[in-house]
């Protein structure tokens, strides 16, 4: 008999998990958020809030949004919120450690058929699948942020994942509105970001060594490819920080971009289309 995927229970409720949370819910998947405290299920809530009034703006065919949030069931017992779990992907934050202690206790508590899968952007999923007790039922599913309008979902395994339990989940993640991208083989970076993080730094090369202003750069992307934005228009969406970070943990030609980074940018309060001011000017 096939794999069927009816329940899901998402683990962690923050920016990622609630909205994974939310899209599966509006696609009619019965969805329980785990997350570790009374204050953090609050703060879900409040998230479900806000992103059943974007799905109202943003998303057609939404009118019904209230009553998906509405449905999102809410816990902080592991045990109770992945007991009838067919599928439980994983959002908490990016910490190795924390993340494999969270899979030791799940491989516990979870039925044996249940299906694992880690959101993670930047571990790959060899790292964990020992700590899971069911490394053939486990695998990355990774989303981009704002999976009502981003939805590409990036698929991969490791080597021990069971081909039928991977097809579920890219059945799954068609399911819910998402474009499956499957990947054939572990890669950081996964598929989006090993195009994407070389394009965000060469862009940032050439306007932090002077060779050319970042409308200029963004242009020439826009003009000689068709694209519809450029790079800098992109690292303005993403906000400066993430990159930013990146860069910092970098070699010193990324770290003198970060500080030019910093310098021109994050100091004087420019963070991008957040803060209404990054590389361009925005308007509310
Ligand atoms: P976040 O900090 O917004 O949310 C993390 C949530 O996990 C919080 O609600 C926190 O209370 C909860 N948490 C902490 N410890 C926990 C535990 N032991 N058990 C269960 N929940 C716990 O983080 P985020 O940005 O949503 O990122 C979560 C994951 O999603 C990371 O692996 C990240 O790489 C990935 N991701 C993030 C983005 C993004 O743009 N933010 C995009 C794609 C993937």
């Amino acid at each position: 008999m096939g794999i069927e995927i009816r329940k899901v229970t998402v683990l962690g409720t923050g920016v990622l998990g609630s909205q994974i949370a939310f899209q599966t819910a509006f696609r009619g998947f019965d969805v329980t958020g785990y997350d570790i405290d009374d204050a953090a299920l609050t703060a879900a809530r409040g998230r479900f809030d806000k992103l059943a009034a974007t799905y109202r703006e943003q998303v057609p065919g939404a009118g019904e949004a209230e009553a998906t949030a509405a449905g999102i069931a809410l816990s902080s017992d592991l045990g109770a919120a992945v007991s009838e779990a067919d599928l439980v992907i994983e959002a908490v934050p990016e910490v190795l450690s924390l993340k494999q202690e969270i899979y030791e206790k799940l491989g516990k508590l979870a039925p044996e058929r249940t299906i694992f899968a880690t959101n993670s952007s930047t571990l790959l999923p060899s790292a964990i699948k020992d700590f899971t007790g069911r490394p053939d039922r486990f695998l990355a599913l990774h989303f981009a942020n704002q999976v009502w309008h981003f939805n590409t979902a990036e698929i991969m395994g490791t080597d021990d994942t069971d081909p039928a339990v991977y097809q579920a989940v890219v059945g799954f993640a068609s399911a819910i509105g998402m474009v499956p991208i499957e990947l054939h083989k572990e890669k950081a970076g996964y598929v989006l970001n090993s195009l994407l993080v070389p394009l965000l730094n060469a862009a940032m090369n050439l306007a932090e060594g002077g060779y050319a202003e970042p409308e200029a750069v963004d242009k020439t992307w826009r003009i000689g490819t068709g694209a519809p934005a450029g790079p800098f228009q992109i690292l303005d969406i993403i906000g400066l920080t993430t990159p930013y970070n990146i860069l910092m943990s970098g070699d010193a030609t990324r770290q003198r971009i970060a500080q030019w980074l910093k310098d021109n940018y994050i100091d004087k309060g420019k963070l991008g289309i957040a803060t209404g001011e990054g590389f361009y000017k925005y308007t509310a």
